[in-house]
């Protein structure tokens, strides 16, 4: 089977569990795992941020900075497909009893003036603003990257309003390499930043939030009240550093496939529109006779496994473990249904 479901679904290689393996660790609740300390303090040097904070997931990582940066009582700015809203269980009212206010963005990336517009009032009527949560990638945007401008001018808002400012940078790094824009530009826009180390890093589990040293104290914990205090985390943080320095740059190989993958689906008789392709996701919408349920099983009768985003909607996420052979055979299915 040829997996296009999401680039959550790659295998640590070998040289990975060899990092892995040879990991030196030690009790993490205790500060003690060498490793683990090794990769927070490598990320957040990365986005010229003071500290980090190794986590299980990139929900989690969210999660306990959508904590940490609201009350109770206040609202959180979003597209109304982030991550955070969309795909997180509603957790930002169970989590930290705040309220979210969606904007209608494009492929997921909204303006400074949306922003502004949104603030509320000190009114009692009203939830107190204090979040904006920006995603870069825009997963639900197809992939989509934010410019550096639009990133600026939302940060600039920010400030200007004592508004804090997250990144949800589950795929951070397609964007760095897709729009050459270095970590380091962009961290300082924003308060927290969570990266995703089991996307197309390729690493099997983990994500890492970074900020001053301040926020991560109060982060960990927020983790630790979660049940995401952990022990010898050092041998996934090993698979972590090994995937920053050796699967970054490679995220241009899974671009350059997404856009193999476009060409052939654009002309495709059972395909309406494919959303522009900047980096690994792939979306497209289906002519009017034929529903996302039945084309995703045409494919998985020919081998190729895929996913749907939506009513009407197919997505492929190329990845670490998708190889040129693997988009050969792909293209030749998409020929072979009609
Ligand atoms: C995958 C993803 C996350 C985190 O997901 P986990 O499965 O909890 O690691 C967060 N934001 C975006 C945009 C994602 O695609």
């Amino acid at each position: 089977m040829i997996d296009l479901r999401s680039d959550t679904v790659t295998k640590p290689s070998p040289a990975m569990l060899d990092a892995m393996r040879h990991a030196n660790v030690g009790d993490d609740v205790y500060g003690e795992d060498p490793t683990v300390i090794e990769l927070q303090e490598k990320a957040a040097n990365l986005f010229g941020k003071e500290a980090g904070l190794f986590c299980t997931s990139g929900t989690m990582t969210n999660q306990i900075a959508i904590n940490c940066f609201t009350s109770p009582l206040e609202e959180v700015i979003c597209d109304e497909g982030a991550h955070v809203y969309y795909y997180e269980g509603g957790g930002i009212a169970f989590n930290s009893a705040a309220s979210v206010r969606t904007l209608p963005g494009i492929r997921g990336v909204f303006t400074a003036k949306q922003v502004r517009d949104n603030i509320n009032k000190d009114d009692i009527h009203h939830p107190t603003t204090s979040l904006v949560v920006i995603e870069n990638t825009a997963n639900r945007g197809g992939g989509h990257c934010w410019e550096l401008g639009q990133l600026e001018t939302i940060s600039k808002v920010c400030k200007e309003n004592n508004l804090k400012l997250h990144l949800d940078g589950a795929r951070i790094f397609n964007a760095i390499i897709a729009k050459g824009y270095s970590a380091s530009e962009i961290g300082h826009y924003f308060d927290g930043i969570s990266i995703c180390l089991s996307k197309g890093l390729g690493t099997p589990i983990g994500s890492v939030l970074l900020g001053t040293k301040e926020f991560i104290h109060k982060a960990k914990r927020v983790r630790k009240v979660m049940g995401g205090g952990w022990r010898q985390a050092g041998y996934l943080a090993a698979a972590g550093i090994y995937a920053l320095d050796f699967h970054v740059e490679r995220l241009a190989e899974d671009h350059k496939r997404a856009k193999v993958l476009e060409d052939v689906l654009k002309p495709h008789p059972l395909v309406k529109e494919v959303l522009p392709i900047e980096t690994n996701i792939v979306i497209f919408e289906l002519v009017d006779h034929i529903s996302e349920v039945e084309f995703i099983s045409k494919m998985k009768e020919h081998g190729v496994l895929c996913a749907s985003p939506g009513k009407k909607r197919v997505r492929f996420v190329t990845h670490l473990d998708f190889t040129d052979e693997m988009l050969e055979k792909t293209v030749e299915v998409l020929k072979k249904i009609k």
